[in-house]
């Protein structure tokens, strides 16, 4: 084996190359996770060389196997009186540095794969935010897009009937994640406490009046901002008048614009599923307070943004083509934060023609491993998922530091936290890619400084 570190994922070494086939071997039709696994075993190959513990152990044979994974039935009733049947999932991914946690996400398109990638993502990126949390993900193919509050409220049910046997706050504790806000939060944890008669910390992402932390709706979004002001000042630069694209418009994207906004940034684009926004006037705290509304309220569509602000234009989502335009607006830096692969091979080439030099992604995975690569070749700043999403998972952390303390910490202090989390993680990125030679490759270095710590509990705790 020869160290490669800065090998980008398709290149790839016969190491890399034998084990992803194996891999695959046992994992066909995972697409979204072989992605996921390709890229964390492309850059700790270097790693293997320096503790050759690790091959001794086969650590990163047992660290792409999910410790534990359920799949369930999920029955309920709809309106109109039909059953109805969805099947929902965890994966219980890595112990080794603490309980499993991770999202639950509600979307049509969820399957093992899409689940699978998440969890192991998940490992890395809560071993980099420095707290004793494990990695998992879960969730359902049901779609809460459409339905009543009381549909939502009883798939919410039928499906914690099931999860409460397998989490607990010291065993799993889930989150939210796409579809998965407030509200089903609230209804899981309300099923949870009826189920146990206990009132414990077994999901994160709580109301204020009922366990939750101050800063936990922002998280992900500042957080995803905090990383990319850090990336910045290595150039000596900041945010004050860099125009950003920002994609989807949940919770990631609103927190995200907020704190750009906050910073001295101008956010010019939006999306949802049916299509994107441009408002070359910048989406202000006036406007992002209206979508806000729109979104968590009325559960509205991005469309209705170009009539409310008639000098917004909307676009159509288009699937014919090859591409997606909103990546082609001029700027200096993207933010994509609705889904996995929504950036491709000729995005990333079109946002790199059209300025952008920055990209810090809020959403898991947004980027194509060909779109990643075509980033880390051009030497921009790139912050990957792991590292520039982590903050989510922390303030989940500090809530569960919370609910076990029994008290509450300040906005100002949650948000000073986080900040120390999002530097903490970026230092320790910049200095495990120096250590292995690719100084500036924020892709290897959150995957190698996430992987060791693992790693090494892995070893101390026996083959378990
Ligand atoms: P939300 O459900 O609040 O928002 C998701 C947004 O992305 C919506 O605008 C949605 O549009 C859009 N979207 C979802 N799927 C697609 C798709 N297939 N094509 C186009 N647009 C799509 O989710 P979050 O904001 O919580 O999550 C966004 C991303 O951030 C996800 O990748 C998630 O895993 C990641 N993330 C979230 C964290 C959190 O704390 N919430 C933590 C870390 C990562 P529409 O409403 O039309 O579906």
């Amino acid at each position: 084996m020869t160290t490669t570190c800065c090998t980008s994922a398709r290149a790839g070494s016969q190491f890399v190359k034998d084990f992803m086939g194996t891999l695959t071997a046992a994992n066909p039709h995972e697409p979204e996770f072989l992605q996921a696994a390709q890229e964390v075993v492309t850059s700790v190959e270097a790693v293997m060389e320096k503790k050759p513990q690790y091959l001794q152990g086969n650590i990163l044979g047992r660290i792409v196997e999910p410790e534990r994974a359920f799949q369930f039935r999920v029955p309920w009733v709809n309106d109109a009186g039909e059953v109805k049947v969805n099947r929902g999932y965890r994966i219980e991914f890595n112990s080794a540095i603490g309980p499993y946690k991770g999202g639950l996400r509600f979307h049509p398109t969820v399957n093992l794969s899409i689940l699978k990638f998440l969890g192991f993502e998940q490992v890395f990126k809560n071993s980099l935010t420095t707290l004793p949390m494990g990695g998992g993900k879960g969730g359902a193919d049901f779609n809460p897009k459409g339905k009543s509050d009381g549909e939502v409220m009883r798939f919410c049910q039928s499906f914690m009937s099931e999860l409460f046997r397998h989490i607990g706050p010291d065993t799993d504790v889930p989150a939210g994640d796409i579809g998965v806000g407030s509200r089903e939060i609230g209804y899981m944890f309300g099923e949870y406490k009826k189920i146990t008669n206990t009132f414990v910390g077994i999901l994160t992402g709580r109301g204020l009046e009922w366990g939750g932390s101050l800063i936990r709706p922002e998280a992900t979004g500042y957080g995803c901002v905090y990383f990319a002001a850090d990336m910045l000042a290595t150039r000596g630069e900041t945010f004050e008048g860099k125009t950003c694209l920002v994609s989807g418009s949940g919770n990631v994207a609103q927190y995200t614009v907020e704190k750009i906004n906050d910073l001295g940034g101008k956010v010019v684009t939006l999306s949802d599923s049916g299509g994107w926004i441009f408002d070359g006037d910048g989406v202000d705290a006036e406007k992002l307070d209206w979508v806000m509304h729109l979104k968590n309220n009325h559960r509205g569509r991005i469309e209705e943004y170009a009539q409310q602000f008639p000098n917004a234009e909307f676009h159509s989502r288009n699937d014919s083509l090859d591409h997606n335009p909103m990546w082609s607006v001029k700027a200096d830096c993207a933010f994509p934060s609705a889904t996995q692969n929504e950036i491709n091979a000729v995005d990333a080439t079109n946002l790199l023609g059209n300025g952008v030099y920055l990209v810090s992604e809020g959403a898991n995975m947004p980027s194509t491993a060909i779109a990643q690569d075509t980033f880390v070749d051009a030497g921009i700043l790139y912050g990957p998922a792991k590292a520039a999403n982590a903050g989510g998972v922390a303030v989940s952390g500090f809530e569960m530091a919370q609910a076990s303390q029994r008290l509450y910490w300040t906005r100002d202090e949650v948000d000073a936290r986080l900040r120390i989390i999002m530097s903490s993680i970026h230092t320790q990125c910049v200095d495990a890619a120096k250590e292995f030679g690719c100084e500036g490759n924020y892709v290897h270095g959150a995957n190698i400084a996430g992987f060791v710590k693992v790693a090494d509990a892995m070893i101390a705790q026996g083959i378990v």
